[in-house]
């Protein structure tokens, strides 16, 4: 029987409108009254007046056994009211968590109709997800938010947050909110803006982080500052990057790498527990350095090997021009994957493969077939000695059926190719149930590179402490030695997804006025970019370092997403847009007037 949706409720006293979740119940539940709210997953007629009712709500499903259902519809809004007993033998759901059981003796009252779904939230095909267009699921999100997955997704972001901000606080970190409406911040990235009403003309940098503040936190004595913080950057979107996305971001006084370090691994190992009920235990370390010739990466994806080998030893003497070192002025290199069982690639496969590192930047690719006998099978091998093809495949323990790849290069630029085709080619042999694979990975270059005009591009932000035991390089006369330098800076890497990054900072002025020197910014750019922090550091600044590292990604991670869309309630698409609210979108010309803003027209394109 069902009430019609003019009539108002009756509320329980103390519990709202429900005495239970639906999805909750079970066996032990069997003989009780309840009240269950939620929306009509499901009608199955049984019968001529009875209709099994799917009922569902945020913890899932329950079977309600009604009379006369004839005019509930998927999705109307409703109360049940009946008793929880047993399914009859071999009727039982194991499929469903309240499976065992159903709600009999129903009473139905309509809280809200509903117009039919624009899609269908349960799955009819039986593979779990039902299969939707993204942008349809984005336009209508607080309908695709009803879904089994995203409320899944999103009370795990919820666990994990509950955990993280439970970790910091009992390591004594004190949560601050630090302001959205601030000047730039040397993150890197382009900044969103706002135009100020009150200055026209003027305009405020949305946080691409807190990194300015939770420095002025440290010299504000708080000791340890985190924050569970907004970020937003203006770059191209991904699979693993929106505009806004959020991070735990920590800084500490009076402590150094090794301790941020410990902090970082003991919030995020609460995090994985509180998800998994699993310990991480003693997360790894790698150095950069190690990082970039065994995996071509800096965030190497440790769960499968295909490893970087050097090679360039066997051919010091080679008649081979490709991989003839030259004068030796340059960083050459040869180095080589060993892809297990690739030699069945067809020509085709082989030369997109091709295709593909001169698109990331080498200038060819070697590809060799281990052929029964250890022999190779490639368009070069001519032009190899026997005792170079030889200690190639010994060096590379190639197997018969394995495939052998080659790239000569200045070393950073192989290294690169080499560890994008390793990605390419092993991580689809990545078993599903790899679990979770956090590692450090520490010493980063102070600088990327050296720029057109030969001064140094900062690999992080200017105030990144150089290794103590690098300072005195920053003194050199020869710009190369630079990039030998090492900072005191780390990332945490998970499955091949750079989680963060943080690192000790600066807090001496000569130190940080060698560095701006160095990096080319002169007083003027100090003073406006950096103006209030310098200004900070005057006033006693004790030494302080710390990281940050993104909340989506994790969860994403947690709950094996590949795109970090789905672990945000409301997530712009690839090209920006909210499908949802339609923004970006255009003002009105009066608001325009009143920032004092005048738009251009559009270019024709
Ligand atoms: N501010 C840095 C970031 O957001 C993290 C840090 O250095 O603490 O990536």
């Amino acid at each position: 029987m069902t009430t019609n949706p003019q009539q108002t409720p009756q509320r329980i006293p103390g519990v709202g409108l429900r005495t239970d979740y639906g999805g909750d119940l079970r066996a032990d539940d069997i003989g009780r009254e309840v009240s269950v709210c939620g929306w009509v997953a499901r009608r199955r007629e049984h019968g001529e007046h009875l209709a099994f009712v799917d009922l569902r709500d945020r913890t899932g499903l329950v079977q309600c056994v009604v009379d006369g259902a004839a005019d509930l519809r998927s999705e109307y809004v409703v109360r049940i009211t009946g008793v929880v007993r047993a399914r009859p033998e071999g009727t039982t759901n194991p499929a469903l968590a309240s499976g065992e059981i159903e709600i009999g003796d129903c009473t139905v009252e309509v809280l809200n109709i509903a117009e039919p779904p624009p899609f269908p939230l349960e799955d009819k095909t039986g593979s779990g997800e039902p299969t939707v267009d993204e942008g349809i699921r984005l336009r209508h999100r607080y309908i695709d938010l009803r879904s089994e997955r995203m409320q899944r997704n999103l009370r795990t972001r919820a666990k994990v947050n509950h955990a993280l901000r439970n970790s910091m606080d009992s390591q004594e970190f004190v949560e601050i909110e630090t302001p959205m409406l601030i000047a730039s911040t040397p993150e890197g990235a382009r900044d969103f803006v706002v135009p100020s009403r009150l200055s026209p003309g003027e305009f405020y940098a949305l946080p691409q982080s807190p990194q300015l503040f939770k420095q002025l936190c440290m010299v504000g004595g708080l000791d340890r500052y985190f924050q569970i913080a907004r970020c937003l950057r203006d770059e191209d979107l991904r699979a693993d990057r929106q505009f806004e996305f959020m991070q735990l971001d920590l800084e500490a006084s009076f402590v150094g790498q090794e301790d941020v370090l410990d902090f970082t691994s003991t919030a995020v190992a609460a995090a994985v527990e509180a998800v998994t009920g699993e310990q991480i235990g003693t997360i790894p370390r790698m150095t950069w350095h190690e990082a970039r010739e065994r995996f071509g990466s800096d965030k190497p994806d440790v769960r499968f090997g295909m490893e970087l080998t050097e090679l360039t030893e066997l051919f010091l003497s080679t008649e081979f021009n490709a991989f003839k070192a030259g004068d030796g002025s340059r960083d050459f290199v040869v180095k080589g994957i060993r892809v297990p069982e690739g030699a069945s690639f067809t020509r085709k496969q082989l030369d997109d493969l091709t295709d593909k590192a001169k698109r990331w930047g080498a200038k060819g690719l070697v590809w060799m077939r281990v052929e029964e006998g250890g022999t190779l099978n490639s368009p070069v091998a001519k032009f190899l000695s026997e005792s170079e093809l030889t200690s190639l495949v010994t060096t590379l323990e190639g197997e018969t059926g394995d495939l052998l790849l080659l790239v000569a290069d200045e070393r950073p630029a192989a290294c690169h190719v080499l560890g994008l085709l390793r990605l390419e080619l092993g991580r689809s042999t990545v078993p599903a149930d790899a679990g979770l694979h956090f590692l450090w990975v520490v010493d980063f270059p102070l600088f990327e590179d050296l720029g057109e005009d030969g001064s140094p591009i900062p690999a992080h932000h200017p105030f990144t402490m150089p290794h103590t035991a690098d300072e005195h390089l920053l003194d050199t006369d020869d710009p190369r030695d630079l990039l030998q330098v090492r900072s005191q800076a780390y990332d945490l890497v998970l499955n091949g997804w750079e989680l963060g990054s943080g690192s000790v900072r600066i807090h001496r002025s000569d130190l940080q006025g060698r560095m701006f020197e160095l990096l080319g910014i002169g007083d003027e750019e100090q003073r406006t970019k950096f103006g209030f922090l310098l200004d900070a550091f005057r006033f006693g600044a004790p030494p302080h370092a710390g990281f940050a590292f993104g909340i989506d990604r994790l969860v994403a991670l947690l709950v094996g997403e590949e795109n970090i869309r789905e672990v945000i309630a409301f997530p712009k698409t690839q090209s920006g847009a909210d499908l949802l609210t339609g923004a970006p979108t255009p003002i009105e010309p009066r608001y325009l007037d009143e920032l004092g803003l005048r738009l251009l027209p559009r270019s024709a394109d």
